[in-house]
């Protein structure tokens, strides 16, 4: 057990608690709900809102977590001595419900080479019981759309579907735009609050030996009018990050109208 102290104060954007259940959402999605006194104070912006997600790992039988000042999390992250460590990840708001203070994580359950479950993350969330405590240290928006954007588009992996699900229910009822949301499998489409004027392409990967994002970027490579007074929001497999990124600013799209993010990298990308 752990002799490091679990700093006593509040600070502001950490937001202690624990798991209330974990439940398949979608074939390829894990929910997790967490929840705590910590949560009524948690202050949701909607969109892609998203954190740092801190938990114990299995052989760890204390949950210590860094002394977090301002936005400084890394150093003091890493200034932990490696046994007691919390595992961290990035994860977005998926559904915050004020009244329960209940939070809801889908997580991306993913497999490695011999099909055994991969990603200290995924598989926590896929074995996460009622109690298990938990840590959020919220850290706002990623999307950036400038007010006088005249369409949005919005292209993800399925690492990105709950920034997508979370980006159209926010926006503006008279936005309009294209989404293109790749998923693994049939299953893992889902009802999206869409504006009427936002059209959802949903790309099914099928093939579990493609690489994610690749077939998402096929089809935004088709999308070729793009309006250079729009904005783009392109997240999920760093080469989907990427590349989607230069084919809209090849398009005309400038690239500060651009948000791109690599949510992770794939090593089959990284081999390839
Ligand atoms: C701002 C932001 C928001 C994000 N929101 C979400 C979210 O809401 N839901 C979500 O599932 N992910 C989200 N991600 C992505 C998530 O942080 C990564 O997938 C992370 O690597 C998962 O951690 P892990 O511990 O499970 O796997 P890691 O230990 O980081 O990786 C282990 C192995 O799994 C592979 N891997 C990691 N993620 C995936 C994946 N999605 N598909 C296939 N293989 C993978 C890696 O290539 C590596 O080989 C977000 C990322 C960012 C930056």
């Amino acid at each position: 057990m752990s002799k490091i102290p679990t700093p006593a104060v509040k600070t502001p954007g950490l937001f202690r608690g624990e798991v209330v259940r974990s439940e398949r959402f979608s074939p390829s999605m894990q929910r997790v709900t967490v929840s705590g006194a910590d949560f009524a104070a948690f202050s949701w912006q909607g969109y892609d809102q998203w954190f740092r997600l801190f938990f114990p790992l299995p052989h760890q039988d204390g949950f210590v977590l860094p002394e977090i000042s301002g936005t400084k999390w890394w150093e003091p992250y890493l200034a932990l001595p490696e046994d007691v460590r919390p595992h961290c990840a990035n994860y977005t708001v998926a559904e915050f419900r004020a009244e329960a203070a209940e939070l809801d994580i889908d997580f991306v359950v993913h497999l490695g080479p011999a099909g055994e479950p991969e990603g200290a993350a995924a598989i926590w969330a896929c074995g996460a019981r009622p109690g298990d405590p938990v840590a959020l240290l919220d850290q706002g928006l990623l999307y950036e759309c400038p007010h006088d954007a005249s369409e949005v588009l919005v292209v993800a992996d399925e690492s990105g579907l709950p920034a997508t699900a979370g980006i159209l229910r926010s926006l503006p009822r008279d936005t309009v735009g294209r989404v293109i949301q790749e998923v693994p499998l049939d299953g893992d489409r889902r009802e999206l609050d869409a504006p009427e004027g936002v059209r959802v392409t949903w790309v099914v990967r099928g093939d579990a030996t493609a690489t994610p994002g690749a077939a998402a970027l096929e089809e935004l490579r088709r999308h070729t009018e793009v309006a250079e007074t729009g904005y783009a929001f392109v997240v999920g497999e760093s080469t989907l990050a990427t590349e989607g990124r230069r084919h809209l600013h090849r398009s005309g799209l400038p690239k500060k109208r651009i948000t791109f993010s690599g949510f992770w990298k794939s090593e089959r990308a990284k081999s390839a």
